[in-house]
């Protein structure tokens, strides 16, 4: 058994119980066998080994009393995953599925992307199974500072940098960051994803979605064709999803679906965006209600009699944005999208695709962006934003879009060369994971035994 594939199996084996880390670390180690394997070097210096465990992993309860005046407890995670190029960044979940084996898939995950974006961040990710769905303003703050209670004496601008990610927006982060700045006594950039009236940048909230049109552009056009016109689903209604809805229309797509964990919407006419805004962003409600605003469009419940299986990838389409969570586009969704016609697939949302959906894509040409590329937009503005709080200066909406544009183009750029490199053309899996892995391979080589 080669040096790559024996270290998989010692990893699964030694991480029972956390399907979604074993996933994570299945797809990338099995795309880098040939590359690791005719470079001794690395298995001399035991990168592998390391790579796969992380640097600190850190549990703790969070307690907080609801408005009924009744004691809450949930769990709190960060995963300091690998700091060999920068200091630990990666978004923070609260979401009730949240795992330990979903924080290191996702961790795991961030160590490649943040590579990727050329700038020095290491990777890490955190979260709690806290359900923000329901509580009310004065239940989320206090179970945000219950968190940060303990969270702050492990983070730091040059240490831990985190962020948000499903169910962790502007509001949750406003309350996390307040609390750190009080327990520590210092107003710095220890959090990304700030308001703009306290050191955010402009153009993180649009950074992800953004970022991922801005890739999917460019590998459509450097394969002839344009985004313009065409076709578009977008699952989740959230962040990531509404922004990259704006884009593809900006650049005269057209999308027609969106959706969220209750069911989608479709809409013949091209979705209104700002109705979704309001829906999801003003009254935090779900998207059925889109109809109101709409009558024409059709909204189908997830199991309902009209659900034909495959959700919103049974809707015809030519691009595919999954944007909501892990593994909800099946094998089964995956080839229901090849045969209607999708020609191209970007993912959002980290791992949203499992691993025969992705072979799928792969088998059937179809241009596949994977998450670990298509959404590193969102994390590459977060450094932007560290940037900015260091220099203590704000850039404009213009210039960190226009960065974010670059950073998206330089990857698309790398990821398709490293895949050309190992015979491996417009497989941007391969070439997202060796582009990712070589920096930071490199880096902890020169580093020595850490
Ligand atoms: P949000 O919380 O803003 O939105 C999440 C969306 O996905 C909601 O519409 C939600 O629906 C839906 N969703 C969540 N869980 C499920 C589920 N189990 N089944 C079906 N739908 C679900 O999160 P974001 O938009 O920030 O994140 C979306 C994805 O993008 C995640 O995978 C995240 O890791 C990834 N990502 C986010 C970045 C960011 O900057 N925010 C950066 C890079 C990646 P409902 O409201 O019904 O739960």
């Amino acid at each position: 058994m080669s040096y790559t594939m024996s270290i998989l199996e010692q990893a699964v084996k030694r991480n029972p119980n956390e399907p979604e880390f074993h996933q994570a670390m299945t797809e990338i180690l099995t795309t880098l066998q040939s590359y690791v394997d005719a470079r001794p070097e690395y298995e001399k210096a035991g990168i592998l080994e390391r790579l796969v465990e992380p640097e600190r992993v850190i549990i703790f309860r969070i307690p907080w009393v609801d408005d009924a005046g009744k004691m809450q407890v949930n769990k709190g995670y960060r995963v300091q995953f690998n700091s060999a190029i920068g200091p630990y960044k990666g978004g923070m979940r609260f979401h009730p599925s949240v795992s330990l084996s979903i924080i290191k898939f996702l961790g795991f995950e961030q160590i490649f992307k943040n590579s990727l974006t050329g700038l020095p961040i290491g990777g890490g990710k955190g979260g709690s199974d806290f359900d923000p769905k329901g509580k009310s303003d004065r239940e989320i703050m206090a179970f945000c500072q219950s968190f940060m209670t303990e969270l702050f004496r492990h983070i730091g601008v040059n240490t831990d940098v985190p962020a948000g990610d499903i169910g962790v927006g502007a509001r949750e982060v406003g309350f996390m960051y307040g609390h750190y700045k009080r327990l520590v006594n210092r107003f710095e950039g220890v959090f990304t994803g700030k308001g703009l009236t306290y050191g955010g940048s402009l153009a993180r909230k649009e950074a992800t979605g953004y970022g991922l049109v801005y890739l999917m552009d460019e590998m459509i056009r450097q394969h002839g064709k344009s985004l313009a016109g065409q076709i578009v689903l977008v699952s989740g209604s959230g962040n990531v999803a509404i922004y990259a809805a704006e884009k593809v229309q900006q650049l005269g797509g057209k999308v027609v679906a969106l959706s969220d964990s209750g069911g989608y919407v479709y809409d013949a006419d091209g979705i209104d965006l700002a109705a979704v805004k309001e829906i999801k962003e003003v009254k935090r409600g779900r998207i059925s209600e889109y109809k109101t605003y709409r009558p024409n469009a059709v909204y189908t419940g997830i199991g309902s009699p009209d659900d034909a299986g495959s959700g919103i990838w049974s809707l015809k389409c030519d691009v595919a944005l999954p944007c909501a969570t892990q593994n909800e586009l099946s094998e089964e969704d995956a080839k229901v999208l090849v045969k209607n016609g999708c020609f191209a697939v970007g993912e959002g949302a980290n791992m949203p695709s499992t691993l025969g959906a992705t072979e799928v894509f792969l088998q059937n040409k179809v241009l596949f962006a994977p998450g670990k590329a298509a959404n590193a937009g969102g994390v590459a503005t977060s450094a932007l934003e560290m940037s900015q709080n260091s220099m203590r200066t704000s850039w404009t909406f213009d210039e960190v879009d226009h960065k974010l544009r670059g950073i998206m183009v330089n990857i698309y750029n790398t990821v398709a060369a490293a895949a050309q490199e190992v015979g491996c053309e417009d497989n941007f899996v391969v070439g997202a994971n060796i582009a990712g892995f070589k920096k930071v391979a490199e880096a902890m080589l020169w580093q020595g035994a850490i």
